[in-house]
């Protein structure tokens, strides 16, 4: 089709692999907005066209989501995006998300046959950019199946339950989404900083679910001034999508210090302006230390750069090799300004005659044998005491499912040891006709797990409700349609 790809199989030989325009670090600490721009059409079409359409493609199976992305690749090489971009949106909800926030090098680039001959495909940036071409020219279809008068309920707004929506409309359900937040978008808007997505683009993806007829009702908490058996009744099934986040305990002394910060309330404030916390939190001309090391940190430390900190250091008691967060996070992370001590562990925090925090007490680390995940264990060098001094602390040191009161029938079903939501294949709780899935049942995971579950949760709802052959809620305004 074009004269610039005739190089076949071969065209990763001749052209090297190229990222998208990353705005310098200075320009981009001075705002919240994202970091990268598009690659233009011709290079994507360049880039597409290194991809050697594998008859095994590793790139789908390293998709959680398993999207078809040679087909994708080869539409985008050709030069058809709005193709591509079909194709793109037929295995996942929210394709220009994703394409944003996954960890490409531990998914899909990371999987890509090219690795042990060149650099991969850079799948993200394409995923980006044919998802972007489409949704500007306003070309995503939402269409539906005719009502199909069923009626199903999510509770929670984050990837898992916009997922779950998404694919519940598309097959005729009714559905209402409920958040507990005035903000509609969960972790989306308010754990991932706007300079890794900006709020404009979830809220575009919001409104395309609106234009499935997806309503939204905000400041509604399930579990309190509606229960899950109010939902059962109004509704054939529940989706909870509640997320994770109930921050792990900082287990050392002078945890209680003034100065002393969970991640989640920090980013919320900085990224949506409200302060779950109570009063601001002020890192203007402050030191700043992160204690973790996952892809939170990373969010903790740029947000503190963008919001004047003089320092951000991250302590972390692994090595940059053992470390969870993202290697693009912690790239761009250290272009903005970061400081990283690894091999590090804060195990109490100092303060001055009034009770603020004024430094972290460390010791050094040494890695031993890998564990049972392959991750080496850190230990403590004996002697290796020393002190970080800082003006605030925040803790990123991960989070769990957030515990029901007794008695509340949240409470009740089944869940694992730290609290994770137990389910079945179909992603169903051990009460039946409620599903769950994304972080409530995973813990912290990726945007991308949360889609997939909450895609899947959606399949597993539509077969039990066929297997049952419900008959839609007898309500007492007059029925939409009429049930077949
Ligand atoms: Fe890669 Fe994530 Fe897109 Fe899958 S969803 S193709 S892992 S960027
Ligand atoms: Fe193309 Fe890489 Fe996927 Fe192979 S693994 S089909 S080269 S993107």
């Amino acid at each position: 089709m074009s004269h610039h790809h005739s190089n076949g199989k071969y065209a990763w030989q001749k052209t090297p692999r190229v990222d998208p325009p990353k705005r310098a670090a200075r320009e981009r600490t001075s705002d919240f907005r994202e970091i990268y721009s598009l690659l233009d059409e011709e290079t994507i079409r360049q880039q597409a066209s290194r991809c050697v359409q594998c008859a095994y493609p590793f790139c789908r199976t390293g998709c959680p989501l398993g999207n078809r992305i040679p087909e994708w690749l080869a539409c985008a090489a050709a030069g058809d995006f709005l193709e591509a971009a079909a194709l793109s949106r037929s295995t996942s909800n929210m394709p220009e998300i994703c394409s944003r926030v996954c960890p490409q090098e531990r998914l899909c680039e990371g999987a890509c046959a090219l690795n042990a001959r060149s650099e991969p495909v850079p799948i993200g940036a394409i995923e980006k950019f044919i998802n972007e071409y489409a949704l500007r020219r306003g070309v995503v279809e939402v269409t539906n199946l005719p009502p199909n008068g069923l009626r199903v309920a999510i509770v929670g707004s984050g990837p898992a339950g916009i997922a779950c929506a998404d694919e519940l409309a598309a097959r005729g359900y009714e559905v209402m989404v409920f958040e507990a937040l005035s903000r509609l978008g969960g972790l989306l808007v308010n754990g991932i900083p706007a300079f890794k997505l900006e709020k404009s683009v979830v809220e575009r993806r919001l409104e395309l679910l609106r234009q499935r007829g997806v309503v939204f009702r905000t400041g509604v908490t399930v579990g309190q001034e509606l229960s899950l058996s109010n939902l059962l009744t109004e509704f054939n099934a529940v989706f909870l999508g509640i997320g994770a986040q109930k921050p792990k305990p900082l287990d050392i002394s002078g945890a209680q210090l003034k100065g002393v910060h969970d991640a989640l309330p920090f980013l919320i404030e900085k990224n949506v302006g409200i302060s779950p916390g109570g009063s601001p939190i002020a890192v203007k001309d402050k030191r700043v230390a992160v204690l973790g090391g996952g892809d939170t940190a990373m969010d903790c430390l740029r947000t503190a750069i963008r919001c004047g900190a003089s320092e951000a250091v991250c302590l972390y008691r692994r090595d940059l090799a053992n470390m969870p967060g993202s290697r693009r996070e912690y790239q761009s992370a250290l272009e903005e300004g970061a400081v990283f001590q690894f091999l590090t562990n804060p195990v109490s925090l100092g303060s001055d005659a009034v009770g603020r925090v004024t430094h972290v007490g460390c010791v050094r680390m040494e890695l031993g044998e890998p564990d049972a995940k392959g991750r080496r264990k850190p230990f403590p060098v004996p002697g290796s005491d020393f002190l970080v001094e800082t003006d605030i602390v925040l803790v990123a040191y991960g989070f769990d499912p957030v515990p029901f009161p007794p008695g509340n029938d949240l409470a009740a079903i089944q869940r694992t040891d730290w609290g994770g939501l137990i389910v079945d294949a179909n992603q169903m709780t051990s009460r039946p006709g409620v599903f769950s899935g994304g972080d409530m049942v995973r813990g912290p995971s990726l945007v991308v797990d949360a889609v997939r579950d909450g895609r899947r949760a959606a399949l597993g709802i539509h077969q039990y409700l066929s297997q049952r052959q419900a008959t839609p809620h007898q309500r007492d305004e007059p029925k939409k349609c009429v049930p077949v």
